[in-house]
């Protein structure tokens, strides 16, 4: 048996009056928050999923020695582009790929909501490009999600779906919540090698995303619009990792085919021999602004804010279309202390809707809140079931999931140095309203 129950953690390490309490995942022992947003100096960065496994020692966004974070001096050097320039720049690349016959001639990812929606209607309908739209589906559609992807497809574009299949997506999606406590990670390893095997497939080298992952704090250089490759291939597949499990093992001990775990490797290099895959950035040419692509979602497509506020935040916006967004930003809670009303205001204050004070009044009020409601289907999602999936359902000690289950993981990926126990309560270390 290779997954065991979670293990107990040792509750002195969370005392109040611990001094020098331990630092899981290579984060900051010392947390600070930046002056201008809500983000902390907790916030990994992103890295290649591929090789993430629970020794994995995070680098998070770099903070000034003003105690600014990354992503407000990204916004600082925005102010000083020309933006007339940069859409001269990207109406020559369009006129370098575009076809003259109406086949396809760039891909953009994405999955209906406002930032694909922006990105492939502004290619098509001001640029005269010809896009295909890809997706990769979500672990279980929202309603409104699903209502969002279809009114995408109605404002006038083609779509490649693709759903993974749903039993090597559960136990994938159960290894990565008890091996990294991250049950979005296969999803975001499909998600992300998709567009490019697909642009692979059928030739199309021109892949647009939407905003720059600079804008977020990760240390991309902002003066480049093009996407770096090493985080699409790889050649060693002995290193490939999937939910913190080696793709070996997947194999020999979960029971999942080469053919079921293709989706979620990187290219290999020799995949990409016949086409020159150009990745860019819709982002560095076009300012981008997350509450305006939502606008013009909603103006031009029919674009509609969830019926109710998403679980720990206040927004009904963004990040809407699965059911399980709610448990992925509650882990990163967990682990990092960051939650999704973090997230949210942390963006909102850099692009001047709200200002830190309020921003920080809705962490207060939001951030954390528990994913109750959609967690009995999340939690059946997660179980595995001895019939459908015999072979993994043997590595499991505890194969059902449940809200204990849920609950002692929770106390498990706790670090020390951002969480204490007082009076039975978990509570952070460091508030952001203290
Ligand atoms: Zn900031």
């Amino acid at each position: 048996m290779l997954i065991k129950y979670p293990s107990k953690n040792i509750r002195s390490d969370y005392s109040e009056n611990n001094s020098d309490p331990k630092v899981y995942y290579g984060l900051n022992k010392e947390i600070k928050f930046c002056s201008k947003c809500t983000y902390s100096n907790q916030k990994p960065t992103s890295e290649k999923e591929f090789k993430h496994t629970i020794e994995t020692k995070k680098t998070t966004i770099p903070f000034s020695d003003k105690h600014i974070c990354n992503a407000c001096q990204v916004l600082e050097k925005k102010d000083n582009i020309d933006w007339a320039q940069r859409k001269n720049q990207l109406k020559k690349l369009c006129d370098k790929y575009r076809k003259s016959d109406g086949s396809y001639d760039c891909i953009v990812p994405g999955s209906g909501g406002k930032d694909s929606f922006y990105a492939s209607y502004k290619l098509k309908y001001e640029f005269g490009m010809n896009p295909l739209t890809v997706t990769w589906a979500p672990h279980i559609y929202t309603e409104w999600g699903w209502k969002n992807f279809q009114s995408w497809i109605h404002s006038g574009f083609d779509n490649h779906l693709f759903t993974p299949n749903g039993r090597v997506h559960r136990v994938l999606t159960r290894l990565a919540v008890d091996n990294l406590f991250h049950p979005f990670q296969p999803f975001i390893m499909g998600q992300y090698y998709f567009p490019a095997r697909m642009a692979s497939k059928l030739n199309i080298p021109l892949v647009f995303y939407g905003d720059t992952n600079a804008e977020f704090g990760h240390p991309e250089d902002f003066s480049n619009p093009e996407r770096n490759m090493n985080f699409f291939t790889t050649n060693n597949t002995e290193k490939i990792f999937i939910g913190g499990t080696k793709v070996s093992s997947l194999e020999k001990d979960f029971g999942l085919s080469k053919n079921e775990l293709e989706p979620y490797l990187p290219l290999k290099p020799n995949e990409l021999k016949n086409t020159k895959l150009n990745i860019q950035y819709l982002g560095y040419y076009l300012p981008w602004h997350p509450q305006e692509c939502y606008y013009f979602a909603s103006e031009k497509g029919n674009f509609a804010p969830a019926p109710e506020r998403n679980v720990g935040t206040y927004q009904k916006y963004a990040s809407i279309d699965d059911k399980i967004d709610d448990f992925h930003y509650f882990t990163t809670f967990i682990k990092f202390g960051i939650g999704r009303a973090t997230y949210d205001t942390a963006q909102e204050i850099r692009n001047g809707e709200i200002n830190r004070e309020e921003g920080i009044a809705l962490i207060k009020k939001y951030d954390g809140e528990f994913p109750k409601r959609f967690s009995d289907e999340i939690f059946r999602y997660l179980s595995i079931n001895s019939v459908e999936m015999p072979i993994a359902y043997k590595q499991f000690e505890k194969p059902e999931f449940d809200l204990k289950y849920f609950n002692d993981l929770c106390d498990k990926f706790r670090s020390p140095h951002i969480w204490k126990l007082e009076n039975k309560q978990w509570q952070l270390r460091n508030k952001i309203w203290n």
